[in-house]
């Protein structure tokens, strides 16, 4: 971008919603249009989850009031969670923008509003504004064309999964089985089914849709999704990479940074490191799967076990009691890490991943091989494009077994494939390089959105 403060004067306004997947993105968004276009900057959020505002002190940030409480947050799924604030995040946003628009050119002018994807209700308070919207999808575009086909899906009868089609294609997508189509595990099924189709629908009103992907990563799905809409797809991804490692916190909770010290003192490619994410839950015999799986694979291996993703258990109680200890050095727990720097270090082997979208992306553009654990949403669709399509990893059976577990490792690290997925990977991670230079794909569409967020206002 030749003129880089193009949007000087001009304000945009972004609304992330409460999830450490989807609140890193949209910051990181927010930035590269603050840093690359020049852009004024206000965040809106609820007070739940709230962003980490120290780290932004160039943005204004605006907390909605009355969303929901900390406790309300903590009884339901994200799901619910989600339709919650889609229904009462409505009021305090029209309100604040009422105020925020009828400063008129006083200040900077607010040239749009860019709402995360499933923040579908911000798009009926935008049009009483007349304020254009545009939306980021945090997941991938690949796992988006599924969510766009549920009606079809439905319609054909894949949807609502039954058990005995699982290892069915799915014809319409390939190369997509019954199995890896989207699911989560609600208290209310049908909330998921109408949280996507009114996501997607958000998409199609809008004026544009900004990924965190680049296009040679995903073409087929970003071919597809421009005939199916009629908006302009702006794959400007991948968002971290415009920043030096650990630059800015958009992290919930505190990283564990000892964990880097002591990958320093492990050998090059030779670590494991293992990490589900914000959200997953699992289960005390799934854990101890885990933690012999990874004991007998005999690789070292740096384990995020985050408090409260063992259902029922604060934290590592049910672990053998000297379980660390008894490897001697070989395994590292921590509770949340730096990942971008832990994916970044020489010692690192593989991820053991639930290929959360960021997650992925992250891994693909370090050029770390997965062994890919999907559980729910888009994971399962992104663990298939990483093993079936990118090959890049290899996916566990769905029932986590220790012989499995290790299975995977080794084949991961030692078996034959091991340098056919590392080269894959490799390739990928120089294209993710290369897309963000002069020129590149992801470079020029930034142009273009930076252009089109412009041109709404002349
Ligand atoms: N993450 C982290 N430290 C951890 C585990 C995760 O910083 O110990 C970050 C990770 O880098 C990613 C985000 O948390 O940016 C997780 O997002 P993802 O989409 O992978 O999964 P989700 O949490 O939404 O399921």
């Amino acid at each position: 971008m030749e003129e880089k403060q193009r949007g000087k004067g001009h304000r945009l306004v972004l609304m992330p919603s409460p999830f450490q997947g989807h609140i890193t993105p949209l910051l990181q968004l927010a930035d590269i249009l603050y840093s690359k276009g020049g852009f004024s900057i206000t965040i809106v959020h609820t007070v739940f989850n709230s962003p980490n505002t120290s780290s932004f002190p160039h943005f204004t940030f605006h907390a909605l009031p009355g969303a929901l409480s900390d406790t309300e947050a903590s009884t339901v799924d994200a799901v619910h969670l989600t339709d919650i604030i889609n229904t009462r995040c409505a009021s305090p946003l029209r309100e604040y923008l009422a105020v925020l628009l009828s400063q008129g050119d006083k200040e900077d002018p607010v040239a749009c509003f860019i709402a995360d994807g499933v923040l579908h209700f911000t798009q009926s308070v935008c049009d009483e504004f007349q304020l254009p919207r545009f939306v980021l999808r945090t997941g991938g575009a690949s796992p988006f064309l599924v969510f766009a086909s549920f009606p079809l899906l439905r319609q054909r009868g894949y949807l609502p999964v039954q058990e005995s089609r699982l290892e069915e294609p799915v014809v319409d997508l390939p190369p997509l089985k019954v199995k890896d189509l989207p699911l989560f595990q609600s208290h209310h099924p049908e909330a998921f089914y109408n949280l996507v189709c009114r996501s997607v629908d958000g998409c199609k009103a809008s004026s544009g849709v900004i990924w965190n992907t680049f296009e040679e990563l995903e073409s087929p799905a970003l071919t597809k999704l421009r005939q199916q809409f009629s908006v302009p797809m702006y794959p400007i991804g991948p968002f971290h990479k415009y920043f030096l490692p650990g630059s800015t916190s958009t992290s919930l909770l505190t990283p564990d940074k000892s964990c880097i010290s002591w990958l320093d003192g492990k050998e090059n490619k030779s670590v494991v490191y293992v990490s589900f994410g914000s959200i997953v839950a699992i289960s005390e015999a799934e854990l101890l799967e885990i933690a012999w799986g990874l004991a007998n694979s005999k690789q070292p291996f740096l384990w995020v076990i985050r408090p409260g993703i063992v259902r029922g258990s604060e934290w590592i109680e049910p672990l053998p009691s000297g379980f660390l200890e008894n490897l001697g050095g070989r395994g590292y727990i921590v509770k949340w890490a730096p990942q971008e720097q832990v994916l970044k270090h020489p010692a690192l082997g593989a991820f053991w991943t639930h290929n959360g979208w960021n997650s992925t992306l992250e891994s693909v553009c370090e050029g770390v091989p997965m062994i890919c654990a999907p559980c729910f949403g888009d994971q399962k669709v992104n663990a298939k494009y990483v093993s079936d399509v990118w090959k890049v990893g290899v996916q566990l059976p769905n029932k986590l077994e220790r012989v499995e577990i290790e299975k995977a490792i080794r084949k991961l690290m030692l078996g034959d494939e091991a340098n056919e997925i590392r080269e894959n990977i490799l390739n990928l991670k120089e294209k993710a390089n290369v897309c963000l230079e002069e020129g590149g794909s992801s470079y020029c569409f930034l142009d273009c959105l930076v252009s089109d967020i412009l041109s709404l206002k002349s």
